[in-house]
């Protein structure tokens, strides 16, 4: 943990300090974000994550003694958890560009700042690895218990279990009592396994997109300006 004591309010860091352990979630989906990137971006050097607390940064990259650390500013994270908690995917796609640009400076050793060739090994970082936004957006909503609604393809699932259940029950019943009739039967169990079975139909909006991401899905990933990142012990950033 990283707390900038000119830029950064005294109370609320002791506060961050004693409630450390209610933020582990944070650093854990932090963590697993950063781990999962790097092995599919096929990047090597030792790290570790970590909060930084000073106003006006989102992320951070430094040299620490055994390797790089990447901070994430705790209040920012949980800003963009709090914003958008039914829509996990929006706060995935935050993470996936944040992380993607301080593993960057992990992979180019910080020094040459945000020059071009930074860019573009951010930017290839993000292509190799946008496929795990959707996997980003369950972890998040997992791990910090967000409170994602249901989407309608889930909801008629859910309801239709529920009447497999029930339609279970009820065959039970009709079985005791002798019913026979084809009416019965098949508007039963077997009608509704078929039903289950059946792919549902692609909603409207949600075609894929060369990323992979559905449009419906990608118009609520929107991240209000680009990260701001400041390294601590690499000139230039
Ligand atoms: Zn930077």
């Amino acid at each position: 943990m990283l707390i900038a004591k000119k830029k950064y309010d005294p109370k609320r860091a002791r506060k961050f300090k004693r409630q450390y352990t209610a933020w582990l979630p944070y650093l854990t989906t932090w963590d697993a974000i950063l781990r999962l990137m790097a092995a599919e971006g096929g990047i090597e050097y030792r790290f570790k994550p970590g909060f930084v607390l000073e106003d006006g940064v989102v992320g951070m990259c430094a040299q620490g003694k055994n390797g790089g650390i990447i901070y994430v500013h705790p209040d920012r994270f949980k800003e963009y958890a709090t914003a958008h908690a039914e829509r996990p995917m929006a706060l995935a796609s935050f993470l996936h560009q944040l992380a993607a640009h301080e593993l960057a400076h992990l992979q180019r050793g910080g020094g040459d700042g945000h020059s071009e060739e930074f860019s573009s090994t951010r930017e290839a970082l993000g292509r190799a690895t946008a496929h795990l936004v959707p996997a980003f957006a369950v972890l998040c909503a997992s791990v910090l218990r967000l409170p994602v609604k249901e989407s309608p393809e889930q909801s008629q699932i859910r309801e239709l279990k529920e009447q497999l259940a029930r339609g279970g029950a009820g065959k039970g019943r009709s079985i005791a009592c002798g019913s026979k009739s084809p009416s019965s039967r098949r508007s039963g169990l077997p009608l509704l396994q078929m039903r289950l079975a059946r792919p549902a139909a692609p909603s409207r909006g949600a075609a894929p997109t060369a990323c992979g991401v559905s449009r419906r899905l990608c118009r609520c990933s929107v991240v209000t300006g680009p990260p701001t990142c400041r390294g601590l012990a690499w000139s230039g950033c």
